[in-house]
This record gives C-alpha cells, structure tokens and sequence, in this order.
C-alpha cells in the first residue's frame, strides 16, 4: 500500500483519524440511519459511486457511524474573553464494497449538529470550504470528546479509583497489591495536579476547550459514569462497537495493535494469579480482593460502575484475570493511546483547534467562504497555548510496560513467568513494526512507547 499523505486536509487523513489518530475510539457499526441524520442514498453514491448504495452498506456492514452526542447542549465558552463554540456533530463513514484487503474507511457526510433542522448535511461533493468547515467541526468534537472523556474521565479517573481502592483495602503484601502497584506510579499525583490546575476556573481546559469550565467538567463526569466496567475490556468493547470483523473494517491499527497488547497483559495477568488462586473458592474466600471490589463499586468509593459478576462480586478466576487485565491495559496501553497523539497531532491548531471559534449555523449560508472557514480557527495567541500544553502533555515518558524494578517480585515462581511476559513485548514490537511498514504508522501501541503508568 502507497503511504498516505500526511496533508491534515485531505479526506483519507480524516478518516484515518476515526481509526488511528487521537481519539480512536469512536466510530460504531450501523445498518441504517437514524432519523436525525437523514443522509440520503444520492449523497451516498456521489462519493462511493453508483456501483454502491446506502442499503448495501448498511446491509452488509460497511457502515460506521462517529456520532458525539454527549457534547449536545454544551455551553460555549468565552474564556479568556473570546466567543468560542462546541458541536454535536455526526460522521458518517463506509468502508468500500471491493476484495482490496487494505480498503479504508472513507468519510461520506457530516452533519454538524443533531437537530437536521438546523444542520445541512455536508459532504465531499459540497463546496470546498462548506466541507472544510465541517471537518473541522468534528475534528473540534473529538478532541473535547477525547480529553473529556476518553483521556481524563476514562484513564485517569477510572484507574484512580482502583489505586485508591487497592491501597485502602489490600494489605501491601498482598499478590494482587504487588501485581497492580507499578501500574499506579504517579497517576494520583498527575490527576491531583489536574485537578487543581488543568480543570481548574481560568486553567488550560477552561481556555482552550470549547465549552465553559463547570460544562467541560460535566462531560467528564457523564465521560466516566456511562463507561462501565464490563463492556470496557478491549475484546468485548470492539464487538459492542462492531468493529471487531477485520473482513468489514481491515484497516483499523488501533484495534489491531490494542489486541496484541490486550493478550500480551491478559497472558501476564493469567499467569502470575495462577500462582496464588488455583480455584474459584480461592477468589470468593478472599476477603481483601471482595472488599477491594465493593470499594471500587461503593457510592463513597470509586463509583466504577457494571463492574463484578453476578450480585456485583468476584466469583471466578476467569473474571479476576481479564479484570486485572483491563485495569493494567487501561493503565499502561489506554492511556499511551490517547495521551502521545495530545503531542504528535493535538498540538497543530491548525489542523485540531480545541474549540470553534465560529458557529456552525455558517453552514446554513448559501455560500461559505474561506474567510468563513478561516473563522473557525483560534487567535494566534490560543494556538501557541494549544501547542505549549499539549506538547507538554505529549512529551513525558516515564518507565515502560512490563519493566518492573530490579528483584521487586520477591517470588521465585515470578520470574520465569515475567521472562515470558517481556519476551512477548518484544515480539509485539516487532509486530508491530512490521506492520508499519505497509501502513500510515502508528507507534501509540508500541510496547516500548508504553509506560506502565499514568503519570502525566
Ligand atoms: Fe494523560
């Protein structure tokens, strides 16, 4: 396959975006439209060909959806003393009806609101800078959506609920205590420092994201609430998405690479529980790892929602392991995924501003301008912010998944399994390396790039 060009206007790299960039989390498989997004088949066929239509896409499941709902009735912001704007918008995307195995999802039509009323549909075949425009809104959406929700409601938080559950409920002997501590280096300190200073009144979420600061904060809260526990590990996150069918949707790196990581952990985890509970009585007798689970569910506790099996507690190995699993993968790999991109591609307002700085009734003009378009974009003075921030955030690589301290499991019966554990991040590297070679690269799930941490 021909590498891409890495032009932040052109449609290929927008909709690589949806599966590889920033925020690649988005995208769900549908069979039809819903009626607040009535794309027509016209619309569809002006870019995919006549060859194709709407129903067949639905039909055999070539249709994906990026819908940001949650941002509705946002509150724009006006800090520091500037009129910014946040959009709902949706993206429809398909995957071409052809055999070519690295057929690529291709954006059809976006709508920059969810009332249709007020929203035209806009597509490739509309004017240049109609479409531009809209792009742009949703590229705007996904980073309110991703540093709401993907980055601070459902990596920092959601693990800072486990680390402070873990240290008031397990004894620090405890196997599970010594299997999760790494994986918590730093992650209270940095979501402290979020706390009072990123999302605080008058910090950098308030200046650069689009909505007022209490609004942004609400996104995270309703971010973190609505991500429950089981539907989140990385398997069954793709099937519920239904994009976990790599004959419909071949190119998706983040699926892919996740799932090498995904496995490497899952193994890691499986191996080293085995050693301290060969049966499920073993894991309901264990009062520290019950009390642990109900103080991560408590109201008064982390409030991690869908989480346990039946009745809400730990029953069997099976679900201790992929648990613990997606605690570490969200801890080290989730994370790598949306905190690395704030630098390589969040940084360029340019191509990603932060907010809108333009309404999105401009689409309702009958001619929209570059002018217009030009609008849309932050003073020169919040871009450099936007560049400082990110780039900050993006930069700051501390330890590496799988390298834990020198003799810090004191068990013999660890290090063989540990050996094996780094023997299989170094094969995934290589994977993945390999498979860069015939794609538009992305290293976010490179082992060697992945902390064991939050930290930053
Ligand atoms: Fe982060």
């Amino acid at each position: 396959m021909k590498k891409r060009n890495n032009s932040f206007a052109q449609d290929d790299v927008f909709s690589y975006m949806q599966v590889a960039g920033y925020n690649p989390l988005m995208i769900n498989r549908i069979s039809s439209l819903r009626e607040n997004f009535p794309v027509t088949n016209e619309h569809y066929q002006a870019v995919m060909g006549v060859d194709d239509s709407l129903a067949a896409a639905g039909e055999e499941g070539r249709l994906y959806l990026a819908d940001y709902q949650i941002l509705d009735g946002a509150i724009n912001g006006t800090h520091p003393q500037v009129q910014k704007y946040l959009y709902a918008p949706l993206a429809l995307f398909a995957v071409p009806k052809s055999t070519e195995p690295n057929r690529m999802l291709q954006a059809i039509a976006i709508q920059c609101g969810q009332n249709p009323d007020k929203n035209p549909i806009i597509t490739p075949k509309s004017s240049k800078y109609a479409w531009l425009f809209a792009k742009t809104v949703v590229n705007i959406a996904d980073a309110n959506y991703h540093e709401a929700v993907s980055h601070l409601a459902r990596t920092h938080l959601f693990v800072g609920a486990f680390v402070i559950a873990t240290h008031r409920q397990l004894p620090p002997l405890h196997p599970l205590y010594l299997l999760l501590h790494p994986h918590f280096a730093g992650t209270l300190a940095i979501n402290e420092e979020a706390q009072q200073q990123l999302i605080a009144p008058g910090g950098g979420v308030d200046r650069l994201l689009g909505s007022t600061i209490d609004n942004s904060r609400v996104f995270v809260v309703r971010g973190f609430q609505s991500y429950g526990f089981n539907s989140a590990m990385l398997p069954r996150q793709l099937h519920l998405r239904g994009v976990d069918d790599t004959k419909t949707l071949p190119i998706y790196p983040y699926r892919d690479d996740g799932l090498l990581i995904w496995n490497a952990i899952h193994q890691w985890v499986a191996d080293y529980l085995s050693l301290y509970y060969q049966t499920d009585a073993s894991v309901q007798k264990d009062t520290y790892l019950q009390a642990w689970v109900e103080e991560a569910q408590a109201f008064d506790g982390g409030r991690i929602s869908d989480f346990g099996e039946e009745n809400g507690r730990i029953q069997t190995r099976e679900y201790l392991i992929d648990a613990i699993t997606l605690i570490i993968f969200t801890a080290s790999a989730q994370h790598a995924v949306v905190n690395f991109p704030q630098k390589d591609l969040m940084s360029y307002a340019g191509m990603i501003p932060m907010a809108g700085y333009a309404p999105a009734s401009t689409l309702l003009k009958p001619e929209v301008t570059e002018q217009d378009y030009l609008n849309l974009f932050p003073p020169l003075e919040q871009a450099q912010r936007q560049l400082n921030l990110l780039y900050l955030l993006g930069s700051t690589y501390y330890q590496k998944l799988g390298d834990y301290p020198q003799g810090y499991f004191t068990d013999t019966k660890v290090q063989p399994l540990l050996r094996k554990l780094r023997e299989k991040l170094q094969q995934v590297e290589i994977t993945i390396n390999q498979r860069n070679l015939n794609r538009q690269p992305y290293t976010y799930l490179l082992p060697s790039r992945i902390p064991q941490s939050i930290n930053i």
